[in-house]
């Protein structure tokens, strides 16, 4: 693959990812939680930021725009119905939108749940997806805005990607994700050995994220809302997929 994913440790516990094309030179950053680490990587592998792609208006995920603009010069996209609170867009697209990135496409999917004008970006070429604080690693992110009907729309978008998609999202929450998955499905054998190994790495401060969408979907009580056992075990066998998901989602703000 001529197509290289780099993940960069932000802040507390945020992570921004960069994208490099051998082919055609092109560099895109995925969010930008703060300047410094980024500029680091990239000066590592001499690497020119020409793009940055932005999910969603929050400052762990914008914060570092202004300075790497002022520093690179790159072109800047975000979603336009977000227009008015992100940082000035070079660029706006639309959900739906396939962008030309000097030659690759990369899908800007509808996210909407976390903030109603969330987005992500899949980039086929590179077999991963930019989710920010939509789908994440064990978990999804908490609903500011949007409704759970959204969340699910969003959710299941994700889940008809192929499976050895890589899911790349904004935070290392996925051991606190775990322990509350374990409440949804204490039986279910890959989320419980997921979590010995989300220990195993943390114990030495490994990240846990990129994952896989074929792992998400085993063990992402999230995702996994739609399924039979899970109902049943909710004691919501007749409810809806999304009703269950909306039940998984408020379990987890009181948890
Ligand atoms: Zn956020
Ligand atoms: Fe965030």
């Amino acid at each position: 693959m001529t197509l290289e994913i780099e993940t960069v440790p932000c802040l507390a516990d945020n992570y921004a990812f960069l994208v490099h094309d051998r082919k055609s030179g092109a560099t895109a950053l995925f969010d930008a939680p703060e300047a410094w680490p980024i500029q680091r990587e990239l000066e590592k592998h001499s690497w020119q930021l020409t793009h940055i792609f932005l999910t969603h208006h929050h400052a762990d995920h914008i914060d570092g725009v202004a300075e790497l603009v002022a520093a690179f010069h790159p072109e800047v996209i975000g979603a336009a119905r977000d227009s008015g609170r992100l940082p000035p867009l070079d660029t706006a697209v639309e959900p739906g939108q396939i962008y030309d990135m000097w030659g690759r496409d990369v899908h800007v999917l509808d996210a909407a749940g976390h903030t109603s004008g969330h987005v992500a970006y899949h980039v086929p070429r590179a077999a991963a997806v930019f989710t920010g604080d939509s789908l994440m690693a064990l978990g999804c992110g908490r609903l500011f805005e949007g409704t759970p009907e959204q969340m699910w729309a969003t959710l299941k978008r994700f889940m008809a990607l192929p499976d050895d998609t890589l899911i790349c999202s904004g935070h290392e929450y996925t051991a606190a994700n775990g322990r509350f998955a374990a409440t949804i499905e204490p039986n279910n054998a890959a989320l419980a050995h997921r979590i010995d190994e989300t220990a195993r790495a943390r114990a030495v401060n490994a990240a846990t994220v990129p994952s896989s969408l074929a792992l998400e979907k085993a063990t992402n009580p999230f995702l996994r809302a739609g399924r039979a056992e899970v109902k049943a075990a909710l004691g919501l066998a007749d409810a809806s997929d999304a009703q269950v998901f909306a039940q998984i989602r408020a379990a987890k703000d009181r948890f």
